[in-house]
């Protein structure tokens, strides 16, 4: 059966809510990332036109082909291995960062953003690699809160969340990793309570993508990156 992208995004909300459902949480709880990398200016905005209100890019090089045929209001987030030499132009296109995974990334984050004037700091997430695959970025779960405690001596960005990024496979053998990803959110969570960490407000878990998204929400997740279960599949 051939859908259209806005009958996907109502059916993703749907499957959305009975996953939070079965896990007693309120499905409005739970935010839709469209991952657009690789889709046309057109299928975006229908997505749009469907309801969705945030999107994600992987490359700066994408974003800049794009973004300028996009609504400006548009929340938009990188969610690609960024380069430190594309740190200037990704602040400028994305509102926030999600795939941090570095002192260095972090540092140039904050030199960069030093040089423009903000009211608020720089969302930024930090991007975690909790199955421990080798060919993945990401950071180690034991290494996250040791960042934050180092970003704590930074000015202008905020760490509002986790991002993860889980193997490709079944996704009932993921569930103890997206289940160890909400105890290492609310331990932070509890962390910048008690120690009085100016630069976290642990505010979103980023997990879950087309094929594993209800196991992630079941365990917690309340921002799922969609791309194909929205759009279709990629082609080759
Ligand atoms: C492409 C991508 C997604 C979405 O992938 P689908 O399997 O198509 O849903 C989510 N997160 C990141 C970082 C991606 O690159």
């Amino acid at each position: 059966m051939i859908m259209s992208i806005t009958e996907r995004v109502h059916l993703a909300r749907e499957r959305i809510a009975r996953a939070a459902e079965r896990a007693g949480r309120s499905p409005q709880d739970v935010r839709i990332l469209a991952a657009t990398k690789g889709r046309s200016v057109a299928e975006i905005l229908e997505a749009l036109k469907a309801g969705i209100d945030l999107i994600g890019e992987n490359t700066v090089q994408e974003a800049l082909g794009k973004f300028e045929f996009l609504p400006q209001e548009l929340e938009k987030h990188m969610i690609g291995t960024l380069q430190l030499n594309k740190v200037k132009a990704a602040v400028k296109l994305f509102h926030a960062i999600q795939s941090v995974d570095s002192w260095e990334l972090a540092r140039a984050l904050d030199r960069e953003l030093s040089r423009i004037e903000r009211e608020e700091p720089y969302s930024i997430f930090l991007e975690v690699n909790p199955a421990g695959e080798e060919t993945k970025r990401g950071l180690p779960p034991d290494q996250v809160e040791p960042l934050i405690e180092q970003i704590q001596d930074l000015q202008n960005v905020r760490v509002v969340g986790l991002m993860a990024m889980m193997p490709y496979q079944d996704p009932e053998t993921l569930r103890p990793h997206f289940r160890a990803m909400r105890e290492l959110f609310e331990h932070l969570h509890q962390q910048a309570r008690q120690k009085g960490w100016a630069r976290v407000e642990m505010r979103w878990l980023s997990m879950g993508m087309s094929h594993d998204f209800e196991v992630a929400v079941e365990e917690g997740a309340n921002l799922v990156r969609l791309g194909t279960v929205l759009f279709g599949p990629r082609e080759a």
